[in-house]
């Protein structure tokens, strides 16, 4: 007897669009890396996109390549390849499956993307150490390997109240790369075309948070599963037209939902919840069914607002991008950090707090040093932690995060 498979999640026909980017996205680059017609520069998810996207370079970004590692479930594999070579399996999951698949030479886009083979050689690696110092040994290891120039921001960290010196300081450290970057790209820095890419960064940036913003509608209009996947454009595309077009229709899309009163799950949106820390990136499906079989939506995150950067100015393009790259959320102090998510559970109605606590990335993980207990004593809103990883899925037991879940949720329904 056939089954009938219950649809319990709506899917958003933007989702189409996305892939559609994504693929020409990346045959862009695979074109450039075979021709040598544009030079490739490989970047950290915040670092300073729009300067190279003003000296013309096409962009590569590795940590979104270690992703699809984990959403393919290939990285578990691949993680001891790096571990052999002397990278600790404690240490970042993207760095260790990332640098695992170019050793034994495979990538997933070969699967996602027919006629690619292999990741776009870099002409140079820029990087920003805003988030973690694992970047820079990820890009030092890929420097060495291509024999091509690693140079890239400094960051400060934990940072609380943001001063001149902290905006003087970054962006006197992106200008200075202004010399060898166009060294590297044989052409002068373009400054229309740099101060043109911080607009659009800004403008694809500022429909991002509105896209984001929908989901405090009730019910939301989109789960933070489907934000891990549609912020690719925010990421990898940030700096351009195509990016901003794709979050004009995300958003047409979205609102259109919030009017017809429809929210992402089919069934009723019961509990409202909020996610700290990374996505584990091979559980997206299986995470996303599980909540909403408990009629629980995961409406807002810190991962997803990541990618928010409204101190961007194409009048000031490199004090703002100093601002931008340095108020985001990972870069700050707990206190700050603190007053961040109680905002936010305040503007989405959230009943509870997951906070995930991702095994090789403490920088993205914001419940090793009281914060759970801190944050439930100002809002008396419950939280749970579940113990798991990003990539590596050996870090993760199914069952013991269905346990907690479901009997977070029984909390949550005691408590109405
Ligand atoms: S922030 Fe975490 S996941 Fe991202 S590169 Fe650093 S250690 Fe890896």
């Amino acid at each position: 007897m056939a089954h009938e498979t219950k649809q319990i999640l709506r899917r958003l026909k933007s989702a189409k669009d996305l892939s559609r980017f994504m693929a020409d996205y990346y045959y862009e680059l695979n074109e450039a890396a075979i021709s040598g017609k544009r030079k490739i520069a490989w970047c950290t998810s915040v670092g300073p996109a729009e300067l190279l996207r003003g000296l013309g370079y096409l962009i590569y970004f590795p940590e979104t390549h270690a992703a699809m590692l984990g959403a393919t479930r290939m990285a578990t594999d691949l993680i001891p390849t790096a571990n052999a070579m002397g990278y600790s399996p404690e240490i970042c999951s993207y760095l260790t499956a990332d640098i695992g698949a170019f050793v034994k030479g495979i990538t997933p886009l070969s699967a996602a993307y027919k006629g690619i083979t292999s990741v776009p050689k870099p002409d140079v690696l820029v990087y920003n150490t805003n988030q973690c110092r694992d970047v820079l040994d990820w890009f030092n290891w890929y420097g060495d390997k291509f024999n091509v120039p690693v140079v890239g921001i400094e960051s400060y960290r934990s940072v609380g109240e943001i001063t001149d010196f902290h905006i003087d300081s970054i962006a006197s450290q992106i200008e200075n790369l202004v010399a060898p970057l166009e060294e590297l790209a044989g052409c002068k820095l373009d400054m229309d075309a740099f101060k043109q890419a911080v607009a659009l960064s800004r403008e694809c940036s500022d429909l991002w948070a509105q896209c984001l913003a929908t989901a405090s509608a009730k019910p939301a209009p989109l789960t933070f599963f489907d934000g891990t996947t549609l912020m690719g454009p925010a990421v990898v595309g940030r700096g351009t037209l195509k990016a901003v077009e794709m979050y004009r229709l995300l958003l047409d899309e979205l609102e259109e939902r919030v009017n017809a009163g429809e929210g992402a799950l089919v069934g009723e949106e019961k509990y409202r919840l909020y996610w700290d820390g990374m996505p584990v990136w091979g559980r997206l499906g299986m995470h996303s069914k599980m909540f909403a079989e408990l009629n629980a939506n995961v409406i807002a995150s810190t991962y997803c607002s990541s990618w928010i950067f409204s101190a961007l100015d194409p009048s000031d393009p490199f004090k703002s991008m100093a601002r931008a790259y340095t108020e985001l959320f990972i870069v700050r102090n707990d206190a700050y950090k603190e007053r961040y998510i109680q905002d936010k559970l305040d503007v989405f109605g959230c009943d509870g707090i997951l906070y995930h606590n991702a095994r090789t990335c403490p920088n993205n993980t914001n419940c090793l040093y009281g914060m759970p207990q801190r944050l439930f004593r100002k809002t008396g809103i419950p939280f749970v932690i579940m113990d798991g990883d990003l990539n590596d899925l050996r870090c993760l037991s199914d069952e013991q995060t269905k346990t907690n879940v479901e009997a977070f949720i029984e909390q949550l329904e005691e408590m109405k």
